[in-house]
């Protein structure tokens, strides 16, 4: 098969070298100069393990190349992906889909044969019918069918989860389209990933409904943290009790300071829109939006605590910026609610994260970086836990609280063992749902 995929971003770029990997003669495009460059040399401009070492090979294979020009891509392609960004529109929540449908003009003026256009972006429902009618204006005599194929990949695992899907959900509604869409994912299919083919309406569904009730999970364990503290339960032992239930699975169900990232927060607020538009409300993700919003709020109280009452003057060392680890995704990152008013409380604020600096260096003002967090913790009057790499699960801690100035921790992952930090000579210790010390 011969692919096009349009967005070289974390999922565009993802799908394209994983397609090339199945076999498949592959064009990535992005209209941002700057990446294709990159690719063309050979540099992945995101950070996502594993992901140079399958696109060198397949480059060198022959089957996956970079270009800017969107028609040379479309040309002769039996599939066009469209994998470009959709984020919330400014001031109502809504999925603003203007670089989808200007991407959907420009693959209509292209096409030449027949071809399948394919939106893996996550789109509200309705959007594969306005793909189709968009190319459809940019030009009438086009052969083509629309697939709604949206993507479960997780960024920090992301080869993993294309190569080894939970599932891939299909919307299609010629058998042409179908027979297009079995080649290309024919390879997981002969592994038995189970592929899940519907109509296009219910394709766009279940990936917000998905991505919705992730976010109610996290949002649910995370009010329950909250409780714990109240009640003087430990919400690790209340996770562990409930995961071990079958029906409810130990998955999403770590406490911590909000969710954030590239999708949760734009999808359940498209989602909570939709329900909107369509006089049916979805009240659990409303709720579940404003829940999260007074997550991570809370989590600047316990650092403001944690110092005495103010932050004001106070050496602050952060540890982790990015919304997870194994990503230097940034967008939605809890970092950015909290880190900004620790230094506008007047606080210090150090900052160590193994990939954030890029982007975290725009987006966080007024903070100073550093890269060994030993070093960043010296004469440190807190050290925050943020986001939990590899790198911050282990440290030696009693070298840490002999390097600050006042040996205080909020750990916001649930990192260590109360027991641990008392021991390495920590004075105060504060966690999400259970009880800490000092
Ligand atoms: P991104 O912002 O990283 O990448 C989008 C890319 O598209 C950019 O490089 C941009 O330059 C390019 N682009 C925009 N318009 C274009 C055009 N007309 N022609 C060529 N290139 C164009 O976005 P992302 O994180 O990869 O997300 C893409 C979509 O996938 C979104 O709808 C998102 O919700 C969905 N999604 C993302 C993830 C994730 O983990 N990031 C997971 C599942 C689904």
């Amino acid at each position: 098969m011969k692919i096009a995929m349009v967005g070289t971003g974390y999922v565009g770029l993802v799908s394209g070298v994983c397609f090339s990997d199945f076999g498949h003669e592959v064009i990535c495009v992005d209209k941002d100069p700057r990446k294709i460059e990159m690719l063309e040399k050979g540099q992945v401009p995101i950070f996502e393990p594993g992901l140079d070492t399958v696109m060198a090979k397949n480059v060198a294979a022959g089957r996956l190349s970079f270009t800017g020009d969107l028609a040379a891509a479309v040309d002769g392609a039996d599939a066009v992906f469209i994998a470009v960004g959709t984020p919330t529109r400014r001031g109502d929540g809504h999925a603003d889909l203007t670089y989808v449908m200007a991407a959907a003009e420009e693959i209509g003026r292209a096409l030449t044969g027949y071809a399948v256009v394919v939106t893996k972006s996550t789109v509200p429902v309705g959007t594969n019918r306005q793909v189709a009618a968009t190319v459809r204006a940019a030009n009438p005599a086009a052969e083509f069918d629309v697939a709604s194929n949206p993507e479960f990949l997780r960024e920090g695992a992301a080869i993993d989860d294309f190569m080894r899907p939970d599932r891939v959900v299909v919307g299609v509604e010629s058998e042409r389209a179908r027979g297009v869409m079995a080649d290309i994912y024919r390879p997981l299919f002969l592994r038995e990933f189970p592929v899940v083919y519907t109509d296009l309406e219910s394709a766009e569904m279940i990936k917000y409904a998905a991505n919705a009730f992730l976010a109610t999970k996290i949002t649910f364990i995370n009010e329950m943290a909250m409780l714990c503290e109240k009640v003087g339960a430990d919400i690790k032992a209340v996770s562990k009790g409930m995961g071990l239930d079958g029906r409810i699975g130990n998955k999403f169900l770590h406490a911590g300071p909000g969710y954030g990232g590239s999708c949760f927060p734009k999808d359940t607020q498209a989602l909570a829109r939709i329900g909107q538009d369509f006089a049916s409300p979805c009240a659990i993700t409303e709720t579940v939006i404003a829940v999260n919003d007074r997550v991570k709020r809370r989590m600047i109280d316990k650092v403001v605590d944690l110092c005495g009452g103010s932050v004001n003057g106070k050496a602050i060392t952060v540890l982790g910026v990015t919304f997870k680890p194994n990503t230097d995704d940034m967008r939605e990152a809890p970092s950015l609610t909290i880190v900004p008013a620790l230094v506008g409380g007047g606080a210090r604020v150090r900052v160590v994260d193994p990939q954030g600096r890029r982007e975290g260096g725009h987006l966080l003002p007024g903070v100073e970086w550093a890269d060994d967090p030993y070093a960043a913790a010296e004469g440190a009057d807190a050290l925050v836990i943020l986001t939990e790499w590899n790198e911050f699960r282990g440290l030696d801690l009693a070298q840490m609280a002999r390097a600050m100035a006042t040996p205080r921790i909020a750990d916001l992952r649930n990192i260590y063992p109360v027991e641990d930090v008392r021991a390495a000579g920590f004075e105060a210790y504060v966690a999400v749902g259970r009880r800490g010390f000092g």
